[in-house]
C-alpha cells in the first residue's frame, strides 16, 4: 500500500528477539538491554499472522532480524511458516553469523532467499573488542557455510568506525574480488550507543578503496530491498555497496516498516511511535481490525528521519529521554531504544 506521501511500503523487517550473543559497542550497552520476558515476545504464530495480514496490504518481502535472530530457538520453522504464505515473495535474514554454520542447512531448506552477515573487521582482535568478546572465526565459518549454497545470495555488512585502520576495510572489500559476495559499508546512525561514536562517511571508505583497487563503475539495477548504492571495482566478481544513511537521506523512497519482537509496528527507525499489535492480537482482534491498524500506521509514516537535528547524545541518555518524553517539533516521539531492540 501507499503511505500519506505516496511511498509504496512493501518490505517489513521483523525482529524476533532483543537478545544477542554479542554486545557490539555501537549497538548494545555493555550490560545488554533489559530482559524481556518470553511471554511478552510474539510467538511464531503471532508473527506469521501479522505477516499474513501484512501481505494482504502489499507487504511481500520480510527480513528476519533481532537482536540476534539465530538465538531464538526454532527460527528455521518460523522462516518456513512465513515463506509459505501466499503473497510473501522473499524471506531474508540478517545475522552476526556466529550460529549460522549449524543452522544454514535448515534455513536454506526452509526457503531462505538471502542472508546478510555483519562483520565489521577482518582482524580477530578488533572484532573481539568491537563485539565485546565475539570470535571472528565463528562468523567467518558461518559466512563460508552460507557461500557453499550457490543459489543463496550472501552479503557482508560492515559499520565502519573511527580509529579502525583503512587496511581492515580494504581487506573486507577484497572478499568480493574473487567470490560472488557483496560487501556493504553502512554509515553509523545516531541511534542507541551509536550516538556517541562518530560516523565514517561512505565517501571516505570509497576513496580508501579506490586508491587500492582503482575507480569503480556504478552498478545499475535493483539489488536488494534498500537504499544501498553498488559499485564494482575492476576485475571484481562481487559488488561493493554503500548505505550512506547519514550523508544522504533516503526517506523519499523508503519502502519499509518494522515489527519489534514485542509486537510494535514501527513506521520509522528513528521514532518511538507505532501500533501495539500484540495488544490487539491478545485481546482477540479479528484480521480486519489488525489490518486497519497496520494500514493506519503505514499511512501515517513520518515523512523523514531527523538524524541531523536529532537530540544530543547527552539528552538522549538522560532520564527524560529514557522515559520516552523527547518529542520532535511535530509531536513524534524520539526512539530511545537501541538498534538491537529495533532490529537495525
Ligand atoms: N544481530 C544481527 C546483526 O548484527 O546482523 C541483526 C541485528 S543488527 C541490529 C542489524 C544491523 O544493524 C547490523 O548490520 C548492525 O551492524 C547494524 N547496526 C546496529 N547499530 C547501528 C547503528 N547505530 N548504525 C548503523 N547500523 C547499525
Ligand atoms: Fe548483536 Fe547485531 Fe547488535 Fe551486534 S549489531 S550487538 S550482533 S544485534
Amino acid at each position: 500500500m501507499r503511505d500519506r506521501i505516496g511511498r509504496t511500503i512493501e518490505y517489513m523487517r521483523v525482529s524476533v528477539t532483543d537478545r544477542c550473543n554479542l554486545r557490539c559497542i555501537y549497538c548494545m550497552p555493555e550490560g545488554g538491554v533489559p530482559r524481556v520476558s518470553h511471554s511478552d515476545i510474539l510467538t511464531f504464530d503471532e508473527i506469521t499472522r501479522i505477516c499474513r495480514i501484512g501481505s494482504d496490504i502489499g507487504i511481500s518481502r520480510i527480513k528476519l532480524t533481532g537482536g540476534e535472530p539465530l538465538v531464538r530457538r526454532g527460527l528455521p520453522a518460523l522462516l518456513r511458516m512465513i515463506r509459505d504464505l501466499p503473497g510473501i515473495e522473499q524471506v531474508t535474514l540478517t545475522t552476526n553469523g556466529i550460529l549460522l554454520k549449524e543452522n544454514i542447512n535448515e534455513l536454506v531448506s526452509s526457503g531462505l532467499d538471502a542472508v546478510n552477515i555483519s562483520i565489521d573487521t577482518p582482524d580477530a582482535g578488533r572484532y573481539k573488542e568491537i563485539t565485546r568478546g565475539g570470535g571472528l572465526s565463528r562468523a567467518l565459518e558461518g559466512m563460508e557455510a552460507a557461500l557453499s549454497f550457490p543459489g543463496l545470495q550472501v552479503k557482508i555488512n560492515c559499520v565502519p568506525m573511527q580509529g579502525v585502520p583503512a587496511d581492515d576495510y580494504i581487506c573486507l572489500a577484497r572478499m568480493s574480488e574473487k567470490r560472488n559476495v557483496d560487501v556493504r559499508f553502512i554509515e553509523m546512525m545516531p541511534i542507541g550507543p551509536g550516538k556517541r561514536l562518530g560516523v565514517v562517511r561512505g565517501g571516505q571508505i570509497y576513496s580508501m578503496l579506490k586508491d587500492v583497487f582503482g575507480e569503480a563503475s556504478v552498478c545499475t539495477g535493483r539489488f536488494g530491498n534498500g537504499p544501498a548504492v553498488y559499485v564494482r571495482f575492476p576485475g571484481f566478481q562481487g559488488k561493493t555497496g554503500f548505505i550512506d544513511a547519514v550523508s544522504h537521506q533516503f526517506c523519499g523512497t523508503c519502502n519499509r516498516i518494522r515489527l519489534t519482537s514485542e509486537g510494535r509496528l514501527k513506521p520509522c527507525l528513528q521514532y518511538g511511535d507505532g501500533a501495539d499489535l500484540r495488544r490487539l492480537l491478545r485481546n482477540g482482534a479479528d484480521d480486519e481490525r489488525i489490518r486497519d491498524e497496520m494500514r493506519r500506521t503505514i499511512y501515517g509514516k513520518p515523512d523523514c528521519h531527523r538524524f541531523a537535528d536529532s537530540i544530543s547524545a547527552d539528552a538522549y541518555f538522560s532520564r527524560a529521554a529514557q522515559q520516552n518524553i523527547c518529542r520532535t517539533e511535530d509531536g513524534h516521539i524520539y526512539e530511545t531504544k537501541d538498534m538491537s531492540q529495533i532490529g537495525g
